[in-house]
């Protein structure tokens, strides 16, 4: 089933949430909304649904305006960060829950949500857990069950607001690739909304990032993370290092700092370039492409590398530049707070922005 907007607008009093949001989700796609909170993603998500209406704009669903239609009328599945199990019900009256509510003529009979079920929760992989209640399954069981309580309606769309927000990030990482391999086996719509830019960049087919209220910009993981079209989308998916600077012939410079540029840029005035911490080395004496001193400020130790952060001498730069160097680097280097090197950009990922 795709998915259509066209030029959604919400408000709340005088606040507007939504500033005309257009977005085409084909059918299939598996598609995050990211952005930080309150940039407008669960009212979008409320409006597909439609949970909340929008002031103006128009919703398609397989071309068909569903924009005035009920909630019920638009089947869809939800699953929410909390999963709003019924706690007293067992793990597959949780599940027929919907089915059961259903108006006569749309109910399946008993056995066919028997079967239904228990279909579900081989899905699922929960089969073992049926008669169990709410109160005796962990939080990724929790929030399995509330998957398939939403697939058990067959809805063509499936929104998913947060799903894995309440839980701890081993379990997190294991549900998403769960989700992600469900998805590709039954091959339905999902709008999902995260603000963790990790879950989106690898879950997705493509991210919407959003900003108060407004589509920054819509992209492949993979083209988002490598060209992102403004400075917010570039900081919102991972740290990165900025040198304000002055474009003059083949180099960017500022104060004692220079890059030299892979092309010669053909304007001239002030540039931003940026890096991510794996695009660029560091080293004791500069080359012969860059100058870029640093001071050593503080070592992290994060797992399978050493994260060092750094304070640019001489030049600007609004944050401090954090670079990862590896265990062995770290061992043969053995850097202090306060020691001096250089930043060694890999060139073929500049990315310059004026
Ligand atoms: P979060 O990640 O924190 O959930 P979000 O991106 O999902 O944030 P929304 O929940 O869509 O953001 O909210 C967008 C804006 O609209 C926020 O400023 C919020 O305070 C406001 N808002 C949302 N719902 C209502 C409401 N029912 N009444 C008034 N304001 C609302």
């Amino acid at each position: 089933m795709s998915i259509t907007l066209e030029h959604i607008d919400k408000s709340f009093g005088a606040f507007q949430a939504l500033h005309g949001i257009d977005l085409d989700i084909p059918d299939g796609e598996l598609i995050g909304l990211l952005g930080p909170s309150g940039s407008g993603k669960t009212t979008l998500l409320r409006i597909i649904a439609g949970l909340e209406s929008a002031d103006g704009g128009r919703i398609l669903f397989h071309g068909e305006d569903v924009t005035r239609r009920h909630v019920r009328e638009r089947r869809v599945g939800f699953v929410f960060q909390h999963y709003a199990l019924f706690r007293h019900m067992t793990v597959a009256q949780n599940i027929a829950f919907g089915l059961d509510v259903l108006p006569r003529k749309q109910r399946p009979s008993a056995a066919e949500i028997r079967k239904r079920v228990g279909n579900l929760l081989e899905m699922v992989q929960l089969s073992h857990l049926a008669d169990r209640f709410p109160a005796q399954l962990s939080g990724g069981q929790k929030q399995r069950i509330a998957l398939a309580r939403a697939l058990a309606m067959q809805p063509q769309v499936l929104l998913l607001d947060e799903p894995f927000g309440a839980l701890d990030a081993r379990v997190r990482k294991d549900l998403r690739r769960w989700l992600r391999s469900l998805h590709d086996e039954l091959n339905f719509t999902s709008v999902f909304v995260t603000h963790d830019q990790e879950e989106a960049l690898e879950l997705s087919d493509r991210v919407v990032v959003m900003s108060a209220g407004r589509i920054e910009q819509v992209d492949t993981p993979e083209a988002l993370y490598a060209k992102p079209g403004s400075r917010f989308v570039f900081d919102f998916l991972g740290h990165v290092n900025v040198l304000h600077g002055e474009l003059a012939g083949d180099r960017l410079a500022s104060g004692d700092a220079w890059v030299r540029l892979p092309e010669a840029a053909t304007a001239s005035g002030e540039a931003q370039l940026y890096l991510r911490p794996h695009e660029v080395r560091l080293q004791l004496s500069a080359v012969d492409h860059a100058q870029l001193p640093l001071q050593v400020e503080a070592i992290n130790l994060i797992g399978a590398e050493v994260r060092l952060e750094l304070r640019p001498c001489g030049w600007q730069c609004d944050t401090l530049w954090e670079i990862g160097i590896t265990h062995a680097e770290y061992h043969s280097w053995q850097p202090r707070r306060g020691d001096r090197c250089f930043a060694v950009p890999d060139v073929g990922h500049l990315f310059i922005a004026d």
